[in-house]
């Protein structure tokens, strides 16, 4: 396995424990609708959904229930 000396670099800086925000199963709170939910559509810009308010929004971010697209950057996501 390539050892990956960056790690020791960034290792030095504090961070918090969580780097990640979407590990499934943990609460996070849509920040459209401000509900508390385990899971969000999300996007890599950092907009994120919760499953109501994409059933909710569908027809405006889909065109073939595939894919929705992010209204923020109008990256294309798989659905
Ligand atoms: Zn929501
Ligand atoms: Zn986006």
């Amino acid at each position: 396995m390539p050892r990956k000396p960056i790690e020791n670099l960034k290792s030095r800086r504090k961070r918090p424990k969580k780097a990640k925000s979407s590990e499934p199963g943990q609460r996070q709170v849509c920040p459209c609708c401000h509900a508390e939910v385990t899971f969000c559509w999300s996007c890599r810009c950092g907009f994120r959904l919760c499953q109501s308010c994409m059933t909710e929004n569908l027809w405006g971010m889909t065109c073939n229930n595939t894919t929705w697209d992010c209204p923020d950057c109008g990256e294309q996501r798989s659905y």
